[in-house]
């Protein structure tokens, strides 16, 4: 590959821009010309493409948040989308791209390699739902957010001995819910991934409080249903579980990302360069227990993320 290009798509996460400089100047380090597209694919199709230099990516470690900007293109999931994304990038001459995203994203990425283009995926999402990779770009600013609320929740909830009960991001993967909750103390954790019986949630809850526990917190992916239905179906069970809902939303998604999404992205990012340089097309990049690996797309997409049992049993055991 002589010129690549590099996208961020799908829902954005923290440390999506560090991505972006590690590409950026690792391509043209390695003496490539490198291309940004803006908003995702819609900017493909758009033909939003810059050539980007040193300068380009300077000040944005810190960042949350995507400069590139992100989008969700429909038109993209036609194959006459996909064909004219790459007509356009041959036009400039463009013969890899880096993609920044989710799953959804990574789909397009692997559509564009069968058209020629060769492509790399970074996995730049804060649900930590991508196979064949230990963690994704933003995960763990998402989690900090989490945790930092359910401190100060902690605070009032003392206070009043009462229960909390924080809905957060996760619709398929309960991993915001399960590294959150460990690191928070949390004495329910309720994720996807694991049924439940909210008839014994609410048993234990009380039991605790009668034992003296001052404050009792609830974590709750968002796949699992709304934190409001759960606080209305512990009330139903027992009417003294008096429990307040904070839903954290969008707010997860923002903040400046920790030196471990910083650092994480920085690595990604150009091992995604070398793989292209080396002739890799169609492969995911990931990090397991420490070493950089390429997976093939197809299979990244096609293979649900392991959900670590061990550390949800024993965030449930250390909060009695
Ligand atoms: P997140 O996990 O944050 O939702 P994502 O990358 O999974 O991120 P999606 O909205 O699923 O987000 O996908 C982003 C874009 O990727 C879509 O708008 C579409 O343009 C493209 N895309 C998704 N699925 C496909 C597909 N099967 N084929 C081609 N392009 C796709």
């Amino acid at each position: 590959v002589k010129k690549i290009a590099v996208l961020t798509s799908g829902g954005d996460s923290q440390g999506m821009n560090a991505a972006l400089r590690a590409v950026v100047r690792s391509g043209l380090y390695h003496g490539l010309e490198v291309y940004g597209i803006q908003r995702g694919y819609q900017g493909l199709l758009n033909n939003e493409i810059n050539k980007m230099d040193l300068r380009s990516v300077g000040d944005i470690i810190q960042r949350g948040g995507t400069v590139l900007q992100s989008a969700r293109c429909p038109e993209f999931m036609k194959l006459e989308g996909q064909q004219r994304g790459a007509e356009i990038l041959n036009q400039h001459g463009i013969d890899g791209l880096v993609v920044i995203g989710g799953d959804g994203s990574y789909q397009g990425a692997n559509k564009l390699s069968k058209l020629g283009i060769k492509t790399m995926g970074l996995p730049g999402t804060i649900d930590n739902d991508i196979s064949f990779t230990d963690y994704t770009i933003g995960f763990d600013t998402a989690v900090g957010v989490v945790v930092d609320a359910v401190n100060k929740l902690r605070d009032t909830m003392s206070s009043h001995a009462r229960s909390s009960i924080v809905e957060v991001m996760g619709r398929h993967c309960g991993d915001i819910a399960l590294h959150a909750g460990l690191a928070s103390g949390a004495e329910t954790i309720l994720v996807p991934e694991v049924p439940y019986d909210m008839g014994e949630i609410a048993d234990r809850m009380k039991e605790n409080f009668e034992k003296g526990k001052r404050h009792s917190i609830v974590i709750v992916a968002e796949g699992v249903g709304r934190g409001e239905d759960v606080a209305h179906a512990l009330k139903e069970r027992h009417a003294s579980i008096d429990a307040r809902v904070t839903v954290l939303g969008h707010i997860q998604r923002g903040g400046a990302p920790t030196p471990f999404d910083r650092n994480l992205a920085s690595r990604l990012g150009d091992f995604a360069v070398r793989s292209l340089i080396q002739g890799e097309s169609d492969k995911g990049c990931g990090i397991i227990n420490g070493e950089l690996v390429l997976t093939d797309i197809d299979k990244v997409v096609n293979t649900k993320k392991d959900f670590d049992m061990d550390m949800y049993e024993l965030a449930l055991r250390l909060s009695q």
